[in-house]
């Protein structure tokens, strides 16, 4: 166990690194972080901020070394320079591997009993018609590496869309359409000692790629799917023998859950637990890696809606406090492009006259 006052190291420089830090300083941890950008949004809450490349092997250690445990909030760390320092990470490199690839990640969850879309590799033109021909259209082709809210991919709406596509340099995957419900992720905590929590499934609604909205309670169709969801999410846990938190994102498809991807930290879905559940994510992170008992996990409002502020609407989004009920996290992002995530507001709602008086 690593006792309060311990130093926990995180990779990555990001908003869930962020609220991550914050976690760990209630629960009375120093952070150390670590990644290559110099100007990182962590380093504005942790003790030290270490700007080095991800390949530099000797800040690496020196980093390790002044940790009791590193974890990460962010899966395209290479996975190679991190060998060194395994035995001080959680989760494990293995997982990371697994998680940056989403030919691996498809192919390991389907061994687990899994169902993900139908799926293609593509390294060439050939590949990607006969990945058409197996999967069938509309498809959608993704880098393997590297892609996340959105990026990196291409939809597909015919063979002669295909034959004109201007292919990215870099391996790629064809993925049948999913017809699709709605979306919801499975977001779990584990300890070392096979100790495992669960959050409940938000209702996740995307734009353009991006997570706009998570909704809880979700539509019933989640509360069908989800025990089979979490069976796989706890069989991938297991299998990695992981320690820490891990997301994996599911389709309800018209027979099932359907995998989408799986990420091996924190998730964007699972904001609403810092004021949306008795214990947040984050929390459990720190709990996981160090030891401690894992927190309760379920919801404390009736209803509980997180949404993102993205780009420019971060310069109004104070406005939502004028609801007593919003939480407002901005996430201390000087530039605000389209796109971008700058924060996210979550609100706890309580019907009509359930109120305290
Ligand atoms: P991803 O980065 O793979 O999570 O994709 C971002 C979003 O694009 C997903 O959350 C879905 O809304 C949509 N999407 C991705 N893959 C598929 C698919 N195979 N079928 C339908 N929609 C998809």
């Amino acid at each position: 166990m690593i006792l309060p006052g311990g130093t926990i190291g995180i990779l990555g420089g990001g908003q869930l690194g962020r609220m991550l830090a914050m976690s760990a300083a209630y629960l009375g941890y120093r952070v150390i972080a670590f990644a290559p950008e110099k100007d990182a949004v962590i380093a504005q809450v942790c003790d030290r901020y270490i700007s080095a490349e991800w390949d530099d092997a000797a800040a690496l250690k020196a980093f390790a070394d002044a940790c009791d445990v590193v974890t990460l909030e962010f899966e395209n760390v290479p996975a190679a320079p991190l060998q060194a320092i395994a035995d001080k990470l959680a989760p494990h490199p293995r997982a990371l591997a697994i998680a940056q690839d989403r030919l691996a990640e498809k192919r390991f969850v389907a061994e687990l009993g899994g169902k993900p879309a139908p799926f293609h590799p593509v390294d060439s033109r050939e590949d990607l018609l006969a990945g058409i021909d197996a999967v069938g259209t509309p498809a959608i082709l993704k880098t393997r590496c590297d892609g996340y809210d959105g990026k990196g991919q291409w939809r597909i709406g015919s063979r002669e869309e295909a034959e004109a596509l201007d292919l990215p340099d870099a391996p790629c995957i064809l993925e049948g359409f999913v017809d699709f419900a709605c979306e919801f992720s499975v977001i779990l905590a584990r300890r070392a000692d096979d100790v495992v929590v669960f959050w409940e499934s938000s209702e996740n609604g995307h734009e353009g790629g991006v997570l706009a909205r998570s909704i809880l309670p979700g539509a019933a169709i989640i509360g069908e799917q989800v025990a089979e969801a979490r069976k796989l999410a706890q069989a991938v846990a297991e299998k990695l023998d992981y320690v820490g938190v891990l997301t994996l994102e599911f389709f309800a498809g018209k027979d099932g859950p359907i995998f989408n991807e799986m990420a091996p930290r924190t998730h964007n879905s699972g904001h609403w637990t810092i004021e949306g559940a008795a214990t947040s994510q984050f929390e459990n992170q720190v709990r996981a890696i160090c030891g401690l008992p894992l927190g309760d996990t379920r919801r404390v409002a009736p209803r509980v809606v997180m949404e993102n502020v993205i780009g420019p609407a971060a310069a109004t989004a104070h406005e939502a406090l004028a609801d007593p009920g919003a939480h407002l996290h901005l996430y201390g992002k000087t530039d605000a492009p389209e796109g971008r995530k700058m924060g996210h507001i979550t609100r706890l709602e309580w019907p009509e006259g359930d109120g305290s008086e």
